[in-house]
């Protein structure tokens, strides 16, 4: 096969122009001039064309893949903390169906390889629910990395048993169930999960990471146990939800004096193959120790902003060298999971007034595209060129059509193509998509997936679920809790100090 276009992006550095790329079986064999290549396989099925612009797949590096949001389900965002209280009434789908889902928004926006990291992985389905979505990913044709992830400590809230305390009687007796669970049971049951997921569906379509949910949700032994399991099973790699709210910095502070990166370094925990999800409120300190450790982050913009995290200060890591990666986490500025957009939103989040003219917060496009390729392919394990075109890559591959970019009505030929994917865009103007050389999407329709029947089993699905009223007594117990919930991470804050922001967006005094 030849994927060709009027402008090839083997890397976010490396532009060739009426080039195309020559693929044989599932890799790139061949980058060169079209003319050249064409000569040479005269035969060949050709993708794309002579306006395309053909790119990497773009790689979410953290999402949930739940198919619908929380959004579609009828519950606006707020807080985390808060979100956690909503999102306890929404309708879930069954895994098979979040995953095709979550599948066919990404690949139809160009994104070739998903992160899903896991929100039902335990009792006695987990196993059952965790092959669900494998199986369905793996129709689809997308590239998958699966973690499992579990909670073995803070599980209702930060420092929960304080929190029950608080507590009148009646809510007492409502939260107390949920706050009393066999951590080493949950620890136990979600290594056997691991273990047996690794053993059967690790492959180089399919990486099985570990992804223990939270660092505040997860307990030093069982921290140590993943550690060396990671270890054992040739570094796989680690993601970890790390630092999303003040609250969680607060609780760390208070807890182990330090802060959850310090705390995770002393577990032995930060490490190459580490990626810290979110990394909101890291300190000057936490930067320092997650680029010596040679560490990842994921970077959710959109999704950070919708729950009321702040900003990641990922100018600031990536100034230090830290690798700082793509995550969509299920909650995009458009509700699409548009890749182009989340990229677009973290370019334009790091560039925060700067008092000194001279000097730039603002990254360039080439590493802005890098978040969305090779840095977050570096975070999920595949192969060692996945998320470039290079000879020998994986053949992952987004088309773009160019009219709207180009042709609405004009734009400069002095635009490089690194500023005109970042700033114009969309994941509207994919056309053809090829992962692992095989095509998955060609001229906006899918090979592997049956959308519209997929899409009428969804609508049967919730059908069901909106006909059935919320239990007006848990409906009535959560208000309740609310205002105690509050007072609570309100308190929790008296441990924090952040009178000095990495971005200075306003002033007061
Ligand atoms: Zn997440």
């Amino acid at each position: 096969m030849l994927i060709r276009g009027g402008w090839v992006v083997v890397d976010p550095q490396t532009i060739i122009k009426d080039a195309a790329i020559h693929v044989i079986d599932n890799r790139v064999a061949e980058v060169g001039t079209w003319s050249a290549l064409r000569e040479r396989y005269p035969d060949d099925e050709v993708v794309g064309g002579a306006t395309s612009i053909v790119m990497p797949g773009l790689i979410d590096a953290h999402s949930h893949g739940r198919g619908l949001s929380p959004i579609q389900k009828g519950v606006l965002y707020d807080y985390l903390e808060n979100a956690f209280l909503d999102w306890s009434s929404m309708v879930y789908l069954p895994n098979d169906l979040c995953a095709a889902l979550s599948a066919v928004r990404h690949l139809r926006m160009g994104c070739t390889s998903i992160h899903h990291t896991g929100w039902n992985d335990e009792g006695p389905k987990a196993l059952e629910n965790a092959h669900l979505a494998i199986g369905s990913y793996r129709t689809s044709g997308i590239r998958l990395a699966y973690s499992p992830a579990v909670r073995d400590r803070n599980r209702f809230c930060i420092d929960e048993e304080g929190f029950v305390d608080t507590l009148p009687p009646e809510l007492r007796e409502f939260v107390t169930p949920m706050t009393r669970y066999d951590a080493k049971a949950i620890a136990d049951d979600y290594m056997n999960l691991f273990e047996t997921l690794h053993a059967s569906d690790n492959s180089p379509m399919t990486r099985v990471l570990h992804g223990p949910s939270w660092a505040h949700g997860t307990t030093d032994d069982f921290f140590t146990r993943i550690r060396d399991s990671a270890a054992a099973h040739d570094n796989t790699p680690i993601h970890i939800h790390t630092l999303q709210t003040p609250h969680q910095r607060a609780w760390s502070i208070k807890t182990f004096g330090c802060s959850l990166v310090e705390h995770l370094d002393r577990l032995g925990v930060l490490g190459t193959n580490t990626t810290l999800g979110h990394a909101v409120w890291l300190s000057e300190r936490d930067i320092e120790l997650i680029a010596a450790r040679g560490t990842s982050t994921t970077h959710h913009a959109s999704c950070n902003l919708h729950v009321r995290n702040g900003i990641s200060p990922i100018w600031h890591m990536m100034k230090q060298g830290v690798n700082v990666a793509l995550g969509i986490d299920d909650k995009s500025l458009n509700d699409d999971d548009d890749p182009f957009m989340e990229l677009r939103m973290s370019a334009v989040l790091s560039r925060v007034p700067g008092f000194d003219l001279g000097e730039t917060p603002a990254l360039t496009s080439a590493q802005i595209l890098s978040m969305g390729t090779v840095n977050a392919a570096r975070t999920l394990g595949f192969d060692r060129l996945h998320g470039t075109l290079q000879p020998g890559a994986p053949a992952d591959a987004a088309i773009l059509d160019t009219a709207s970019m180009l042709h609405d009505p004009w734009t400069s030929d002095r635009l490089a193509i690194p500023d005109l994917l970042v700033w114009r865009a969309k994941g509207q103007d994919v056309t053809d998509v090829v992962v692992d050389g095989k095509i998955v999407i060609r001229n906006r329709r899918f090979t592997t997936m049956d959308v519209e029947a997929l899409y009428a089993e969804v609508r049967d699905y919730v059908k069901h679920y909106e006909a059935k009223p919320a239990s007006p007594e848990r409906t009535a117990a959560l208000a309740a809790l609310r205002p105690h919930f509050h007072a609570w991470h309100r308190k929790m804050l008296t441990y924090l100090d952040v009178s000095e922001p990495f971005y200075r967006v306003n002033g007061r005094a």
